[in-house]
C-alpha cells in the first residue's frame, strides 16, 4: 500500500529524511515513534506530498504520489494531479482543524459533497454512520467549540473517513488533550485499525503501538534506526539508539 524508497528532504540546506525505506501492507498500522525533531511529522507530510521531497520516491497502491515517470525520469505533477491522488488518504493532526463555524455535520458532509460530487442525501447518511462509528451519534448540530478536545478528534477522524480514504495519516493525535480524554480518541483508532483500515501513526502513546500495531519504526535523525514487530523493537530493541530512547519514554 505504502513504499517509499530513499526518501530524503532537506530544508534549505538543512538535512531532515536522509533516505527512508518504508513499507506498509494494506490492512497494517505502522506506528512511528522517535525523539522531537527526528523527523516524524516530515515523513507523513510526505506520504501524501504535502512536502516536495529532494529525493526517493513515495508510492501509494503502486503509484508515485507527486511524480510521475517519463523516460525514465521523474516529474513532479501539477497540484490538481497531486489533489487527486491525495483524496485516497485522510489525515489527522494534533491540532483538530474542524471549520470552527461550521455545525459537526456540515464538518462531515462538505468534503464529501464539494470534492467526491456525493449527493447531500448521501452524504449526510454517511455522516450519520460515521458519528455512530465514532460514539457520537446525536452530536450533528453542535460546533466544535461546544465538545471536549477527545470529541472534536473523534469527528476530525470521522470527517476524514467521509472520503473513503484508503490510507489514514495520525500525527500525533491524542498529544494535545487532556490525559483522560486520550483513551476514547485510541479506542476509535483501534477500532479502525480492526476493521482493516491501512494506517501510519505517529505517537508517543507506546501502549497504543504495542497493542495495535503491525511494524513500529524508530527515526532519529532523519533516518529509520529500527524497525519491526512492536515485540521486537518496544520490548527486545537490536539497536543501541533505540534502548536509549524507550529509556526516556517508557
Ligand atoms: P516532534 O516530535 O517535535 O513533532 P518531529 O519528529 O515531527 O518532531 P519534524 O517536525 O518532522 O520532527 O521536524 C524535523 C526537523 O525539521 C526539525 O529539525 C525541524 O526543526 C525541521 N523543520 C520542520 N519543518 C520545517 C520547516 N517548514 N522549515 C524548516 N525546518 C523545518
Ligand atoms: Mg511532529
Amino acid at each position: 500500500m505504502v513504499r517509499v524508497r530513499g526518501l530524503t528532504k532537506r530544508y534549505g540546506t538543512v538535512p531532515v529524511l536522509n533516505g527512508i525505506d518504508l513499507d506498509v501492507l494494506r490492512g497494517e498500522v505502522t506506528c512511528v515513534i522517535g525523539p522531537s525533531g527526528s523527523g516524524k511529522s516530515t515523513l507523513l507530510r510526505c506520504l501524501n506530498h504535502l512536502e516536495r521531497i529532494d529525493a526517493g520516491t513515495v508510492e501509494i497502491d503502486g503509484r508515485l504520489i507527486g511524480h510521475r515517470r517519463r523516460n525514465g525520469k521523474l516529474h513532479e505533477l501539477k497540484e490538481s494531479a497531486i489533489a487527486r491522488r491525495r483524496a485516497d488518504i485522510g489525515m489527522v493532526f494534533q491540532s483538530f482543524h474542524l471549520f470552527p463555524h461550521l455545525t459537526v455535520l456540515e464538518n462531515l458532509v462538505e468534503a464529501p459533497t464539494a470534492v467526491r460530487k456525493l449527493s447531500r442525501q448521501d452524504a449526510e447518511r454517511t455522516a450519520g454512520d460515521l458519528l455512530e462509528r465514532v460514539g457520537l451519534a446525536g452530536r450533528q448540530d453542535a460546533y466544535p467549540r461546544h465538545l471536549s478536545g477527545g470529541q472534536q478528534q473523534r469527528i476530525a477522524i470521522a470527517r476524514a473517513l467521509a472520503m473513503e480514504p484508503k490510507l489514514m495519516l495520525f500525527d500525533e493525535p491524542t498529544s494535545a488533550l487532556d490525559p483522560e480524554l486520550v483513551g476514547e480518541v485510541l479506542d476509535v483508532m483501534r477500532d479502525l485499525a480492526a476493521s482493516g483500515m491501512t494506517m501510519v501513526v505517529v505517537t508517543h502513546e507506546m501502549a497504543f503501538a504495542r497493542q495495535a500495531a503491525d511494524t513500529v519504526v524508530l527515526l532519529d535523525s532523519g533516518e529509520v534506526v529500527e524497525s519491526g514487530p512492536p515485540e521486537q523493537v518496544l520490548v527486545d530493541p537490536r539497536e543501541a539508539r533505540t534502548r536509549e530512547f524507550l529509556a526516556r519514554v517508557l
